[in-house]
């Protein structure tokens, strides 16, 4: 088993940031919580500019002294500006899931469809208007 990230509660080793802990059993729900746990993973990218990501996660040798940090001390302090990255992240990820592209591709969708609908509705007034 490969492990990818750190739970934000307890410091343990876990597969993937969005699993629930196999440890103290913690499900990251609230964005600001999954946005912790991307950080605390080795797939952290934060996006630079138009043109991509920029990876900014720790290495997985600093990661597990993060853990034991918390294994310890039951407390990380985050940094808020790549915290807030990450909930950008998260924001975007959320945006790119096949429910948000649905919608996007049937807003995109509609207009046209209106335009052929009035056309074979146009089609068939004129073939019935002689
Ligand atoms: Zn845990």
């Amino acid at each position: 088993m490969k492990f990818t990230s750190i739970c934000i509660k307890c410091g343990s080793q876990k597969k993937w940031f969005k699993d629930r802990c196999p440890s103290c059993s913690f499900l990251p729900e609230e964005k600001i919580d999954i946005a912790k746990s991307l950080m605390l993973s080795i797939s952290f990218e934060i996006q630079s500019n138009e043109y991509g990501n920029e990876y900014a996660a720790k290495t997985w040798q600093e990661l597990l002294e993060i853990g034991k940090h918390i294994a310890k001390s039951g407390n990380y302090e985050f940094d808020q500006y790549l915290l807030k990255k990450a909930e950008d992240e998260i924001t975007s990820l959320e945006n790119l899931s096949p429910k948000a592209v649905l919608k996007s591709v049937v807003i995109w969708l509609a207009p046209v469809l209106v335009v052929i609908f009035g056309f074979i509705l146009y089609v068939i007034w004129q073939f019935f208007k002689v």
